[in-house]
């Protein structure tokens, strides 16, 4: 893939912030200065398996309610992805148990 393809929807029901809170896990994606997050953690959301980096691959990109990954650089066949969760994410859920290797 090439720098600036689209990859995937990270896809799910959108609900609120406070509704999100309230059910916690790992597949929550806060769609910042917004009321709203998409709960991503039904199986059909593929892109829920794309893990975390320091130095990703890829990138979200917020539109409205929805969220597209872009290829943030080239991307061979076989290479992981990978896209930046944000501060926020990596603050509770990752901080020093980051695995991607940039360390
Ligand atoms: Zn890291």
């Amino acid at each position: 893939m090439k720098r600036g393809d689209f990859v995937i929807e990270y896809w799910g029901p959108v609900i609120t912030d406070e509704a999100a809170e309230k059910k916690g896990g790992k597949y929550l994606f806060d769609i910042m200065d917004s009321p709203w997050t998409i709960d991503g953690s039904i199986r059909a959301n593929i892109a829920r398996y794309i893990n975390h980096s320091c130095k990703p691959n890829c990138e979200p990109v917020v539109d409205g309610k929805r969220i597209f990954i872009y290829a943030k650089r080239g991307i061979k066949p076989g290479e992981e992805l990978t896209y930046d969760y944000g501060k926020d994410y990596f603050d509770d859920h990752i901080g020093k148990r980051c695995r991607c290797g940039h360390h």
